[in-house]
């Protein structure tokens, strides 16, 4: 064939794809909800018209319209109902919400429709070939690729000339202002969800004559889409239709020019590969993750140690008795030991730290497939060879955690979603993966030491001896450091970095222990099966896992124990061929009844007597009997900003600003609403880029440090909207401060802490409560308590960070008269004491001028005036920049302030 054709079948294949990644951008812009299960919609729109035009034998217009103008948009509204409680849940119920309806659909047409039979829709489009320059063309594809650009076509010019498509487009951004102006939100999205899935219908029906009948391949292969999405950013449509077309063109061309050895199978490998090239090195600014994640937080609780060890202990002993009565299931048995690891990992990911991948299947398949070629091939004893197995899944997790640490925690769910995919099509098939021919692979097991390892009750034993340590690491690494860690990063990820925590190496630690684990686990499962195939690895059984640990609730390490149950037994003692498919549509409806109902929660009654009974020892004793330590001296250093400049869209919000704060003074630094004063602290503190000029301390230029590296460098701040653990108490939050600037880029700093760090830890968290008089509400939950208090809590959490700068962003909003006199003492004390330097941003000129010794004034980004506190009470500037100010809630305020500066 010459290379026309291979365009030709590139355009067609690619326009299908370009279609359904429309509809896929369409939803997930307007309600910021990423339908991972975007493509069973097109799978169930295929095996609808599969029902309709040859089990009805209705003709082939009324199947197609039925499907796409009925199914579709009734699939649609039902979706939004989903979509609706999805919007704003933490990432992993939203990804199960949306993976749940993608299990229930393949579920569902297995069960309907049987696994044996291929079904076929007959190519229904009219026959018939036209020629141009010497090429043949069908007229079907050229039919395809016009429906695939009219209907394309059709939604861009809806969403831009039509009052529903623009305010579709508004919905994002500003949902409130829409209902404003007379739109309701809700029916807005309505419209986008019925359009999106209308979209996967079409592309649906397109596909159900070019190949037989699966859901799942049907599924995966508009997973080929997200490549097409990604190049449009996630964001434009025509980018995204036309990245589609890049997608089918290139994969096509690939199979011409790529057809020997391994590379023969990068072209259905290929749409994975560019959807993480896209992920890994498209600019940042054009990929931000607009799901608007609002986690209501909820304090959670963990039941007492003691009780969780006797708990453990019983287990323990009930799993030391299987062999006595486990019979024929055994094996079954070791491979759910086994699996308690790859939950166990996976709950640290998902729980702990808010982050989803679905790619655990695969690095089992890594793990296994190691493991094997290991024992075969080289004369590795059988423990080197399991550790090496896990190792090799290290490098790879740190890469997959690339995209989510760029770009947002959605990423991460895309990328190991697709590279579960490319390692089956680009990697399965090859020789040195599962065997020549994909044969299968034989795993052995350890070789006969005092007793016999071999043997299936031997080894049963060693997996659990393994798995038991394995458990008792993941559940100290949860209620450790690193456990305190991710919660940090999952509630607050600015606060985090912004108290010294280096996130980024959190989160790629966190992935390779994951990726670790899981790959050691799948050794383990394999060598108690003793041999392994490609079957048992494919990349949707990771969406059943990610599922299951999801329905589990966050108990390490019960949730991985009753999950690897779920996952392994219920199929060996109910042997029916359907059992995994009944299973696959529980687990999926599951999914989709946790989102739609409301939380559970076992009852406070129940709790606080279970506390009375068993917790004692497990809890740290108040403040009161901490020896106050000595907070180490601080060493007083310069902060000198000059000359810098930021820009957000054309907008100068800081344009050449110099400012010095100097230890032992307090700068106050005062200006009308939008001046840029949080602004500057933002670039002092690296959360936005500056243009030009320069941030130093002591000397020190700061640029290209992160934000964590500076607040570790010994800058601290407060947050203008207050940044908080919200689900964590009072002290909790303050100790945060102190335990941030622990951590470093070492990443044993991120899973252990010294004896003496964490005395140092508790006792500058005291005395920080202390000092804001935090110390009786400090066992209270922070999301209960009133905005002035959650300022203070902000403002000891920096001053526990023991920082040598501190710039407070309106410390005092939101405290009374009194609270706000306090807090002007308590800053003018902690500055004479320590002798450090504070930059205060304050509303309450009174406050400013009172406490402040420098005191400058921004507006429009620039230093308009800079002196004394008592030349600023006199200037006429200073009085002109606040007779400036416009906000309307502030009038009578500065009507006051006025008069005092007067
Ligand atoms: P202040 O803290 O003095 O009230 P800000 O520093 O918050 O002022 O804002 C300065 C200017 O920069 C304002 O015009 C504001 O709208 C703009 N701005 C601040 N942050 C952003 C952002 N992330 N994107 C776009 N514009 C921003
Ligand atoms: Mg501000």
């Amino acid at each position: 064939m010459d290379l026309i054709s291979f365009v030709i079948i590139g355009l067609v294949a690619g326009s299908i794809y370009g279609l359904a990644a429309v509809g896929l951008v369409l939803t997930y812009k307007t309600s910021g909800v990423f339908n991972l299960g975007h493509g069973a919609l097109a799978a169930l729109a295929a095996y609808s018209f599969y029902v309709l035009n040859v089990q009805l034998e209705l003709s082939w217009p009324i199947a197609a319209a039925g499907t796409v103008c009925a199914v579709g948009p009734a699939v649609g509204l039902l979706l939004e109902l989903l979509a609706r409680r999805l919007q704003g849940a933490a990432l992993p119920l939203q990804i199960a919400g949306v993976v749940g309806i993608l299990l229930v659909v393949q579920a569902g047409t297995l069960l309907i429709f049987g696994a044996q039979e291929v079904r076929r829709v007959p190519s229904f489009l009219p026959k018939g070939r036209i020629e141009i320059a010497g090429t043949f063309i069908q007229y079907d594809d050229v039919l395809t690729f016009v429906i695939a650009v009219v209907a394309t076509a059709g939604l861009w010019a809806f969403l831009r000339w039509t009052r529903t498509g623009i305010a579709m487009k508004a919905v994002v951004q500003n949902p409130e202002l829409l209902e404003l102006v007379g739109h309701s939100a809700t029916r807005v999205r309505r419209w986008a969800w019925i359009l999106g899935t209308v979209m996967a219908s079409l592309s649906g029906v397109l596909l159900a004559p070019i190949m037989p009948l699966d859901p799942v391949q049907l599924t995966l292969l508009v997973v080929a889409a997200y490549a097409a999405a990604a190049i449009g950013t996630f964001s434009n449509l025509p980018g995204t239709f036309a990245g589609g077309l890049v997608v089918g063109v290139l994969a096509a061309l690939s199979t011409r020019w790529l057809t020997n050895g391994i590379l023969a199978s990068l072209p259905a490998a290929l749409p994975f590969a560019i959807l993480f090239v896209v992920l890994l090195f498209f600019p940042k600014k054009y990929l931000a993750d607009k799901t608007a994640v609002r986690i209501h937080p909820r304090a959670t609780w963990k039941a007492p140690v003691r009780l969780q060890a006797t708990g453990g202990a019983l287990v323990v002993a009930f799993l030391v008795t299987v062999p006595l009565f486990a019979g024929i299931h055994l094996v079954d048995w070791t491979v759910a030991v086994a699996m308690i690891l790859v939950f166990g990992s996976l709950s640290l990911l998902v729980h702990t730290s808010g982050q989803v991948s679905l790619a655990q299947i695969g690095f089992m398949a890594i793990g296994a497939a190691t493991f094997s070629h290991l024992l075969q091939g080289t004369g590795m004893s059988w423990p080197a060879a399991l550790l090496l197995a896990g190792a090799v899944a290290v490098p790879i997790g740190a890469v997959l955690a690339v995209p989510a640490i760029r770009l947002g925690g959605l990423y991460l769910a895309i990328a190991t979603f697709g590279f579960g995919i490319f390692l089956q099509q680009m990697f399965y098939t090859q020789d040195f993966m599962f065997g020549a021919a994909s044969s299968g692979l034989e795993v052995r097991r350890p070789d006969t030491m005092i007793v016999d390892l071999a043997s299936d009750t031997g080894y049963y034993y060693l997996v659990l001896a393994i798995a038991v340590v394995s458990v008792a690491v993941v559940f100290t690494l949860e209620r450790g450091r690193l456990g305190r860690l991710l919660t940090y990063i999952k509630q607050s990820p600015r606060a985090a970095e912004a108290n010294g925590v280096p996130a980024a190496v959190t989160r790629v630690l966190i992935f390779c222990i994951t990726a670790f684990l899981a790959a050691i686990g799948g050794a383990l499962a394999a060598s108690a099966q003793q041999s392994i195939s490609a079957d048992s690895y494919a990349p949707i059984i990771s969406l059943t896992v990610f599922v299951i640990i999801v329905l589990n609730g966050p108990a390490v390490p019960w949730n991985a124990v009753l999950a690897a149950a779920a996952y392994t037994l219920i199929p060996s003692y109910f042997p029916s061929t359907e059992v995994g498919t009944y299973l696959q549509l529980l687990f999926g409806i599951s999914a989709i009844a946790l989102v739609m109902l409301p939380p559970a929660q076992l009852p406070v009654r129940v709790t606080s007597l279970v506390d009375r009974w068993f917790r004692r020892d497990d809890r740290t004793e108040p403040a009161l009997r901490t020896e106050p330590v000595d907070v180490e001296p601080i060493e007083p250093v310069v902060l000198e900003v000059s000359k810098v400049g930021v820009t957000f869209g054309g907008v100068k919000a800081l344009d050449g600003a110099d400012i010095v704060c100097t230890p032992g003074r307090v700068t106050g630094l005062i200006g009308p609403n939008g001046a840029g004063k949080s602004t500057l602290f933002n670039a002092v503190t690296g959360l936005v880029a500056t243009s030009g000029g320069s941030v130093s301390l002591g000397g020190a230029d700061l640029r290209g440090k992160s934000p964590s590296a500076r607040a570790r460098a010994g800058i601290g701040r407060t947050f203008q909207t207050v940044e908080l653990f919200e689900s964590m108490t009072v002290r909790d939050n303050v100790s945060v401060g102190a335990e941030g600037r622990t951590v470093r880029l070492d990443p044993i700093t991120h899973l252990r802490s010294s004896k003496a760090e964490r005395d140092r830890i508790r006792s500058a968290t005291e005395s920080a409560l202390a000092a804001c008089g935090l110390e009786d509400v400090a066992d209270q939950h922070v999301m209960n308590l009133p905005t002035g208090t959650r300022r203070l809590v902000e403002v000891a959490r920096c001053l526990a960070g023991g920082h040598t700068i501190l710039l407070l962003d309106e410390p005092s909003a939101g405290l009374d008269h009194n609270e706000s006199a306090r807090l002007g003492e308590l800053i003018r004390r902690v500055v004479d004491e320590r002798g450090i330097g504070v930059i205060l941003v304050e509303h309450d000129v009174s406050l400013v001028l009172g406490v402040s010794d420098d005191v400058y004034v921004l507006e429009f980004g620039r230093v308009i005036f800079s002196g004394s506190a008592a030349d600023a009470r006199r200037s006429s500037v200073v009085q002109a920049a606040y007779l400036g100010t416009t906000e309307p809630v502030d009038e009578v305020q500065s009507g006051r302030e006025l008069e005092e500066i007067k």
